[in-house]
């Protein structure tokens, strides 16, 4: 049975003694809300990671995550972080693919296949985001845009590897601006990639993967978009920043 996940993408906020505050109140509020195969991931910066990780022993349903990794093992980039950094904070997810950093880092398809796969190779889970802007959305090319997405950034993987893998559909127009993608709209794409899964690969593969949807969710529309039959949880940005909405977000899960 594939995962629930309520992912925080904290972005570049928060300085190390406001994220650990604010992590300690997420962890209390949601330590009897995430049941069974419910997961919450906070994705913070890399400053908060280590001391992230070590508040999530004994919870068994929290864990921590960075918000990018390098392409390479490691050697001299300057300013970089790589995965098995971050691994070795304790940090087990990664996301990959943010449409910030394709927008604003120039993050290709090709370069984030790569970063994939030095992800897996060092144990990190990627939350491999996809979606499309608006004008995209516009002309019709959202579909298109997705699936090549999806052939470019993970398609070259083994089946198995699905299993630590996190798929996260994020429209590009929803993120941060308060229009959420409807329900219809935001299944309509989640069961368009689960069919790109069972057609790539198996109908086991796709069943087993977890799909979440970000942008702009909230206390208020959670419930809806979970309520799908594809969606799988959510990558919350905004609303993660405060933990009685991070939390309600969560308790939407059921
Ligand atoms: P918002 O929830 O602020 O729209 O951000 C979504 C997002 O980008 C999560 O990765």
């Amino acid at each position: 049975m594939r995962k629930k996940i309520v992912a925080g993408n904290w972005k570049m906020n928060l300085d190390y003694s406001e994220g650990l505050a604010l992590f300690s109140e997420v962890t209390n509020m949601v330590k009897d809300e995430a049941t069974g195969n419910q997961q919450v991931v906070v994705c913070s910066p890399f400053i908060h990671l280590h001391s992230l990780a070590q508040l999530t022993k004994g919870y068994t349903n929290v864990a921590v995550g960075a918000q990018n990794a390098h392409q390479a093992e490691s050697g001299a980039y300057t300013g970089e972080v790589s995965a098995k950094q971050v691994k070795s904070t304790g940090a087990e997810y990664v996301i990959l693919g943010h449409s910030e950093r394709r927008q604003y880092f120039g993050e290709s398809n090709e370069l984030l296949a790569k970063k994939t796969d030095t992800a897996l190779a060092n144990g990190l889970k990627p939350i491999f985001c996809i979606g499309e802007t608006l004008q995209e959305r516009e002309a019709g090319q959202h579909f298109d845009v997705i699936k090549s997405q999806l052939v470019e950034g993970v398609f070259h993987l083994e089946a198995d590897k699905f299993g630590q893998i996190v798929l996260a559909y994020e429209p590009v127009w929803a993120i941060g601006t308060g229009v959420t993608a409807t329900s219809d709209q935001a299944q309509e794409i989640h069961a368009f990639i689960r069919a790109e899964l069972a057609a790539k690969y198996s109908q086991q593969v796709a069943d087993d993967t977890t799909i979440l949807y970000g942008g702009s969710c909230n206390p208020k529309n959670a419930a809806e978009l979970f309520a799908c039959p594809d969606i799988d949880g959510g990558l919350i940005g905004g609303a993660s920043l405060k933990s009685r909405d991070f939390t309600d977000i969560v308790k939407a899960f059921n």
